[in-house]
C-alpha cells in the first residue's frame, strides 16, 4: 500500500513534467501560450518566495514586486549596459536582489508585523520612483529596452528553448525552496512565525532568521524578475507597481499561504480563472458588439476571488489539509516515512511512560532515574564546550522592575547551585512570572545584574541565553499548536543542529543524516513524556496536561543547564503529575538545575531542596521547605495555618 501512494506521487510529479515538457507542442508553438507557460513558471517562482517570507515566517511583504523588478532591472543593466553574459547576468541579479531585501529587514530592524508591511510597502514605493526617475540609468518611464533571450554555446534560444530553460531554473528552485522549509531553518521560520518569544525561548535569535527569511525570499523574487526580463524583452517601472503584487497575493491566497504546493497550485487557478475571463469578454465583446468590457472582467476576477476565499478561507492547499479527508491524506503519507522508534528507553516497563505507569511506580524513582539519565546524556549532539560550573549557577542580585507605578519586583537576590531544585512560591501577583521573564531576557529590567554560569551578564537577549543552557517554560502554553507534536520536539534541538544554509538547500547527506538523528532524538524524548504514540498528532489536540508535558520535553531538548518551570503542573492529572515529579527529580543526577514555579504546594515541597517566597515583589524568606513551611513571616503572608496550607494557594 505504501509503495503504491509513493507510486501515485511519482505519477503525478511525471505528469506535471510532462505536461510542461508537451506544452509548446499542445499549443502548437503558438508565442502567446508558450510565453504564458513560462510566466506561469516565473509567477510560480515569484509567489513561492513570498511565501518564503510571508507564509513561513510571517513577514508580510508588500515589497516582493518591487524586488521583482530589481532583479530584472539588474539583469537587464548587466547584459546592456555591462556587455555581460545572461549566465553571469542572473546570479548577480540574484544576488542583488537578495541583498536589497536583507538591507530593507536591517533598515526595519525591529519593526514588527504590520509596521513591517508599512516600511516595505514604502520601499516599494521608492524603488518604483527610482526606477522612474533615475532615467540615465533605467531609462524612465520608457524602459530598459533590447534585453534579449539568453544564448547557449553561441546561439540564442528561441522562445520554446528559453521556455524550457525557465521552467529548469524555476523547479530547481523550487527545490531550493523545498528543502530550506523542511530544514532547519525552515524550522527556525516557522518558530518565528509561530510566536517569536517561543522561537527565543529554543535558542532561535529572531532577527538573524528573518533577515535570512527575507534575503532568501528576495533572491529568488530577483531571480524571476531576471528571467522575466529576458522573456519580456525589456523592463518598465510598471513591473514594479504594488497593484501588480496583487495577483501575486491572489495567487498565494488561493494557493494556501504557508504551505509549501499552494503558490503552485494557486498560480494555476489564478491565470486559468483570468484566461477564462478573458475568452468570456471576448466572446461578450462580440456579442454586444462593444469595444471592451474590460471592466467587467475586472469586476467578474474580484467576485469570483471574494467566492474562492468565501469557500476555501484557508487557499485550496490550506483547506484540503485541514478537511477530514486531508488529515487522513497526511496521516496516510506520514506513514511513508514512519517515525523511528524510541530507543533503549524499554518505556513499557519505565514509570515515565504515563500510560503504563501502576500505581506503585510512585516509589521506583531509581530505575525511572537511570533511564531517564540514559537519555540526558545522549544529547543529540554535544551542547557546547561547556565547563563544569562548581559555583553558583545563576546568581541575580538587587532585580528590580516597575510595570507604570507598580513595582512588580523591589531588589530581589537569588542564587542557585548547579543540580539544585528550587522552589519559588508566593501569592499571585508577587511578582514570580516577572522575575523569570526578566532574568530569562522576556522583559527588560530596571536595575539589577544577572550572572549565570559564571558569566556577568549584561542584558543578554532569550536565544543567548538559551544557547548558554538558561530555558524556560511560560506560564501559558507556548506550544505551535498547528504543528504536530513531533515537529514541536524538533523546534527545540535548533541549538543542537550543525547543519548550515547550503547543506540544507541542498539537502546533502550531512544534513539529511542529521535529520534523522534529530527525528529519533524527539521520538526519544517525547517517550521520555509519554507521548511517543502522538508523535504525529496536532499539538494543539493534545489534552492541556500532554501540551504541558510536551513543552517540558521540548524545554530539555534545548539542553538546560537551569530549567525554569513557571506552573508546570496545572491541569496535570496524578498520574502526570507523578511522571513530572520523576522527571525532575532526575534531572538532578544531571546536575540540571530546575526553578519550579508552583501553586501545588504539596507537588514542590517534595521535590525541592529550597524554597524562595516572594510577596509584594520582594524575597521574604528562602531556606528548607521545612525551615520555609515553619517561617512565621511565610506562614503568616503566604500559607496560613500549617495545616491549610494546600488550600491557601489562591488567596491573592
Ligand atoms: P505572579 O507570577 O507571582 O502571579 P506576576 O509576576 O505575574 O505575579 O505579576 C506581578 C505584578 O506585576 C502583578 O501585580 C501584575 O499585575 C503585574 N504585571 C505583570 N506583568 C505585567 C505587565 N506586562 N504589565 C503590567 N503589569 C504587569
Ligand atoms: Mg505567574
Amino acid at each position: 500500500m505504501m509503495s503504491r501512494v509513493r507510486v501515485l506521487k511519482w505519477v503525478a510529479l511525471g505528469l506535471g513534467l510532462l505536461l510542461i515538457g508537451l506544452w509548446p507542442g499542445l499549443v502548437e508553438n503558438n508565442k502567446f501560450w508558450v510565453t504564458l507557460g513560462a510566466q506561469a513558471a516565473i509567477l510560480m517562482l515569484l509567489s513561492s518566495s513570498l511565501n518564503l517570507a510571508l507564509g513561513f515566517t510571517d513577514l508580510v511583504s508588500m515589497a516582493h514586486t518591487g524586488i521583482y523588478a530589481v532583479g530584472a532591472y539588474a539583469c537587464g543593466l548587466i547584459v546592456t549596459r555591462l556587455g555581460l553574459d545572461f549566465w553571469l547576468a542572473l546570479p548577480l541579479a540574484t544576488l542583488v536582489a537578495g541583498a536589497v531585501g536583507g538591507l530593507m529587514t536591517l533598515a526595519t530592524l525591529r519593526a514588527a508585523h504590520l509596521y513591517f508591511a508599512m516600511v516595505t510597502l514604502s520601499f516599494n514605493l521608492i524603488l518604483l520612483q527610482l526606477a522612474f526617475a533615475w532615467e540615465g540609468l533605467t531609462g524612465g518611464e520608457g524602459g530598459l529596452i533590447g534585453i534579449k533571450r539568453p544564448a547557449l554555446g553561441g546561439q540564442r534560444l528561441d522562445l520554446n528553448q528559453y521556455y524550457y530553460l525557465i521552467w529548469v531554473l524555476v523547479l530547481v528552485s523550487l527545490w531550493l525552496i523545498f528543502n530550506l522549509v523542511r530544514s532547519k531553518f525552515g524550522r527556525a521560520f516557522i518558530s518565528i512565525r509561530g510566536d517569536e518569544a517561543t522561537a527565543a525561548s529554543l535558542g532561535v535569535n529572531p532577527f538573524k532568521y528573518k533577515l535570512i527569511s527575507f534575503a532568501t525570499s528576495s533572491a529568488f523574487a530577483g531571480m524571476a524578475g531576471a528571467l522575466y526580463a529576458h522573456l519580456n524583452g525589456f523592463v518598465n517601472p510598471a513591473l514594479g507597481d504594488s497593484s501588480g503584487s496583487l495577483s501575486l497575493f491572489v495567487a498565494l491566497f488561493i494557493g494556501g499561504v504557508g504551505t509549501l504546493s499552494g503558490p503552485l497550485l494557486g498560480v494555476i487557478f489564478a491565470t486559468g480563472i483570468e484566461r477564462l475571463l478573458m475568452v468570456g469578454g471576448d466572446a461578450l465583446n462580440k456579442a454586444t458588439n462593444t469595444a471592451s468590457n474590460t471592466s467587467y472582467q475586472a469586476l467578474a476576477y474580484g467576485l469570483l476571488l471574494i467566492l474562492t476565499m468565501a469557500v476555501l478561507p484557508s487557499g485550496i492547499v490550506g483547506t484540503w489539509t485541514k478537511s477530514k479527508a486531508g488529515r487522513k491524506w497526511s496521516n496516510f503519507l506520514a506513514q511513508l516515512h514512519p517515525l523511528p522508534k524510541p530507543q533503549e528507553l524499554r518505556v513499557a516497563s519505565s514509570g515515565l511512560h504515563i500510560e503504563n505507569q501502576k500505581p506503585s511506580t510512585h516509589n521506583s524513582f531509581t530505575t525511572e532515574n537511570t533511564e531517564v539519565s540514559q537519555l540526558l546524556t545522549r544529547n543529540p549532539v554535544p551542547t557546547d564546550n561547556r565547563q563544569p560550573i562548581t559555583d553558583n549557577l545563576l546568581n541575580v542580585s538587587g532585580m528590580t522592575k516597575s510595570f507604570g507605578g507598580l513595582r512588580a519586583l523591589r531588589g530581589v537576590d537569588m542564587q542557585i547551585e548547579p543540580g539544585e531544585v528550587r522552589g519559588l512560591i508566593g501569592p499571585n501577583g508577587s511578582g514570580k512570572s516577572t522575575f523569570v521573564n526578566v532574568i530569562s531576557g522576556h522583559l527588560p529590567y530596571d536595575s539589577g545584574q544577572i550572572e549565570f554560569g559564571g558569566e556577568k551578564l549584561n542584558r543578554p537577549a532569550t536565544y543567548q541565553l538559551a544557547k548558554r543552557g538558561q530555558v524556560r517554560i511560560f506560564q501559558a502554553a507556548h506550544l505551535f499548536p498547528n504543528l504536530s507534536v513531533v515537529e514541536n520536539m524538533l523546534a527545540g534541538f535548533h541549538n543542537h543542529s550543525r547543519q548550515n544554509f547550503i547543506e540544507a538547500a541542498l539537502h546533502l547527506p550531512h544534513q539529511r543524516e542529521e535529520e534523522a538523528r534529530l527525528r529519533q532524538e524527539a521520538v526519544n524524548y517525547l517517550a521520555l513524556v509519554g507521548l511517543s504514540e502522538r508523535a504525529l498528532t496536532l499539538a494543539g489536540s493534545l489534552s492541556h496536561g500532554q501540551q504541558r508535558l510536551l513543552e517540558v520535553a521540548r524545554a530539555l531538548a534545548v539542553g538546560p543547564r537551569l530549567l525554569i518551570l513557571d506552573e508546570p503542573a496545572t491541569g496535570l492529572t496524578a498520574e502526570e503529575l507523578r511522571g513530572l515529579s520523576s522527571l525532575i527529580a532526575s534531572l538532578k543526577q544531571q546536575h540540571i538545575s530546575v526553578l519550579l514555579i508552583e501553586h501545588n504546594i504539596d507537588f514542590l515541597m517534595r521535590l525541592c531542596d529550597r524554597v524562595s517566597v516572594f510577596e509584594y515583589g520582594e524575597k521574604i524568606a528562602e531556606g528548607t521547605p521545612a525551615e520555609v513551611q515553619s517561617n512565621p513571616r511565610v506562614v503568616v503572608a503566604y500559607l496560613g495555618e500549617p495545616e491549610t496550607i494546600e488550600e491557601s494557594k489562591v488567596r491573592p
